[in-house]
C-alpha cells in the first residue's frame, strides 16, 4: 500500500482473547466441528471438514486461505446463508440449524451485518437512505445517537445527501460499512470488502472497520486474500482444504505473508481466484504498524 497508516489502522490496542475488565471475552459466534459437504458420489466436495473456532465479541478476525479452501463456505454457514452438514454454527446462544426459515431471516436481519466486495447500494437513494434502508424495511426506528456515532466513525458526515454515483468507491464502501453497523448487529461478516478498491481507499475502509471494533465494540469477521488487510485484524485464521491449519494473533502484514509462505497451499498465488480477487498480496509489507 502506498499510503500512510490511516486513523484506526492496526494499533497496539489488540490483545489475544482477554476482555477489557480482565475476564474472558464473550463469544459472538462459534463454529463447532462444522462440516459442510456439497454434492454426492463423484461430485462430493468436503468444503469444511470439522472446523471449530470462536469469534469473540469486540474482536476483528480475518479468514485467509487459497481459493477453494472453504472461506466463503465458513462465512456463509456462520451467517446463516447456507446450511451445515454436521456440527454446529451459533450466533450468540442461537444454534442456526434449529431455526425455521422465517426465524433465520429475522436473525440475519437483526443480528448480522454484511459487507460485500460489490458495495450493493441502491443508486436512487442517498447515502443516508442507503444506511437506514435495512431498518426502514424492518420497520425499526434508527437510534439517532448511535447512527450519528456510526456516521462520524466512518467519516461520512458531509456526504449523507449524496447518491452513490456522486461518491468514490471508497466512500460507497464506507456507506456499506455504516449500513452494516447501523442496526448494531451481533456480528459483521465482510467478504473481501476492499477487493474493488484502490489501496488508499482500501486502507481507509479497513481503518474504519478497525475503528468500529475499537470504538464501537463491533465484532467483525472478514475474508481476505490480502496480508495488509489481514494486518488490521486482531487474529487471522488460515484455512486449507476445509480445515483451520493455523492461527495468528496481532498479525503484521509481513508476519501473515511469512506464514503464507510456510503454508504454500494457503498462499494467495497458489490458485487464481475465480472472483477476480488479487492473485498476489497488494503492497504487502508497506504498511508498518
Ligand atoms: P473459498 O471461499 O476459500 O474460495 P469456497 O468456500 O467457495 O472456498 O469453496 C470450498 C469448496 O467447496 C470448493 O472446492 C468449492 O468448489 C466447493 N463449493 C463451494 N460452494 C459450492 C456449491 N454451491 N456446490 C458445490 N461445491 C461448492
Amino acid at each position: 500500500m502506498t499510503t500512510t497508516a490511516p486513523s484506526g489502522s492496526p494499533a497496539d490496542d489488540r490483545s489475544p482473547a482477554s476482555g477489557s475488565v480482565g475476564g474472558p471475552l464473550a463469544v459472538a459466534a462459534r463454529a463447532t466441528e462444522l462440516t459442510k459437504v456439497y454434492g454426492q458420489g463423484e461430485t462430493r466436495v468436503v468444503a469444511l471438514d470439522g472446523v471449530s473456532t470462536a469469534f469473540h465479541r469486540g474482536r476483528f478476525t480475518a479468514i485467509m486461505g487459497p481459493s477453494g479452501s472453504g472461506k466463503s463456505t465458513l462465512m456463509h454457514c456462520m451467517a446463516g446463508l447456507d446450511t451445515v452438514s454436521a456440527g454446529s454454527a451459533r450466533i450468540g446462544d442461537t444454534e442456526l440449524s434449529s431455526l425455521k426459515d422465517k426465524q433465520l431471516t429475522r436473525l440475519r436481519r437483526d443480528k448480522v451485518g454484511f459487507i460485500f466486495q460489490a458495495f450493493n447500494l441502491l443508486p436512487t437513494l442517498t447515502a443516508l437512505e442507503n444506511i437506514t434502508l435495512p431498518m426502514d424495511i424492518a420497520g425499526r426506528k434508527p437510534d439517532k445517537a448511535w447512527l450519528d456515532q456510526v456516521i462520524r466513525t466512518v467519516g461520512l458526515s458531509g456526504r449523507l445527501s449524496h447518491r452513490p454515483a456522486q461518491l468514490s468507491g471508497g466512500q460507497q464502501q464506507r456507506v456499506a460499512v455504516a449500513r452494516a453497523l447501523a442496526a448494531r448487529p451481533e456480528i459483521i461478516f465482510a467478504d473481501e470488502p476492499t477487493g474493488n478498491l484502490d489501496s488508499r481507499s482500501g486502507a481507509e475502509v479497513l481503518g474504519f472497520l478497525r475503528n468500529s471494533v475499537r470504538e464501537l465494540g463491533q465484532t467483525v469477521v472478514m475474508v481476505t486474500h490480502d496480508p495488509v488487510a489481514a494486518s488490521y485484524a486482531d487474529r487471522v485464521i488460515f484455512l486449507a482444504d476445509g480445515r483451520i491449519v493455523d492461527e495468528m494473533h496481532a498479525p503484521t502484514a509481513e508476519g501473515v505473508l511469512e506464514r503464507m509462505r510456510l503454508f504454500p497451499a494457503a498462499g494467495p498465488a497458489a490458485t487464481p481466484d475465480p472472483t477476480g480477487a488479487p492473485a498476489a498480496p497488494r503492497g504487502a509489507g508497506a504498511h508498518a504498524r
